[in-house]
């Protein structure tokens, strides 16, 4: 596995090689980034992961510098799957970066609190784009609205690009893997799984109950335990708008706050 620092070190080491498969992270890495791994195996000859903790898609009270740093972990992960090589860019990636606006989407769901962050996140993966060139790229399910942005981004600018979704990974307790459960404190590890219970509740009532229903039956229960969610929502998978009630498909995305660490998880019903 080869460590590519730089954009021209990436032009000259990968010039000669097709079908390639790009996973883009923050580093911190678990078993969910390793599953994008074997899903970019799956489709691509040559495979890179990213590893960049991207200032642009922090807001100013975010935990940009408490965000998990684990470098040596993280590449030896990363060899063990099956990674050709690593893209770590330092800082200067930013310089004289062209900056775009995420599609209108990004203004739902993660978007009401964190008005900047899907500029931030389309800015770094095109630039991850042009410097790797990939044919294919994987991003978790996990980051719903990140996935649906970025192939509605891309397709609107025309790349050719083929962006691939691969399932959330969870602890055994249902939990979503996420680099930000380190940082729950013991008492809020404990409570976390009931973000995946409510969401597996709904979807396992949704035939008998309405949504409104649904929802105010799960915020109730979350409050017991002092859990407010920041969302909790029942909508077109597509369109990010509130699903109706008949409608086969569904997306049930939540965001809570649990002291200091914001979690997001979602179940998409097809
Ligand atoms: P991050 O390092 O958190 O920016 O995530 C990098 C990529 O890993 C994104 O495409 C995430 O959606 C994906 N990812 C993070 N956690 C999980 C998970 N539990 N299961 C599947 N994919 C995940």
């Amino acid at each position: 596995m080869e460590i590519i620092n730089n954009e021209s070190q990436a032009k000259e080491v990968l010039r000669d090689f097709s079908e390639i498969a790009l996973v883009p992270t923050m580093g911190n890495l678990h078993s969910g980034h390793v599953s994008l791994v074997d899903k970019a195996k799956e489709v691509g000859k040559i495979i890179i992961a990213s590893i960049y903790v991207n200032p642009l898609q922090f807001g100013i009270n975010e935990d940009f510098d408490s965000y998990p740093r684990t470098l040596n972990d993280d590449l030896s992960k990363l060899e063990q799957a099956g990674c050709d090589f690593v893209f770590c860019p330092s800082e200067n990636i930013l310089e004289n970066i062209q900056k775009y606006k995420a599609p209108d989407i990004s203004k739902k769901l993660c978007g009401k609190t964190r008005p900047t962050h899907f500029d931030g996140v389309v800015t770094i993966v095109r630039k991850l784009f042009e410097v790797l060139n990939p044919d294919y790229a994987v991003f978790g399910l996990k980051d719903y609205q990140q996935f649906l942005i970025i192939k509605k981004f891309f397709k609107e600018h025309n790349f050719q690009i083929k962006i691939l979704g691969s399932p959330i990974i969870r602890e055994d307790d249902g939990l979503a893997m996420s680099s930000r459960n380190n940082l729950l404190t013991s008492q809020d590890r404990k409570i976390a799984p009931q973000i995946f219970e409510q969401l597996t509740f709904i979807k396992n009532n949704i035939k008998n109950k309405t949504h409104d229903e649904l929802i105010i039956n799960s915020i109730e229960a979350f409050k017991k335990n002092n859990i407010f969610p920041e969302y909790l929502s029942i909508l077109n998978p597509e369109t990010l708008e509130d699903a109706s009630e008949n409608d086969a498909s569904v997306l049930i995305a939540i965001a809570v706050k649990l002291g200091n660490v914001r979690l997001i998880d979602n179940i998409l019903i097809n």
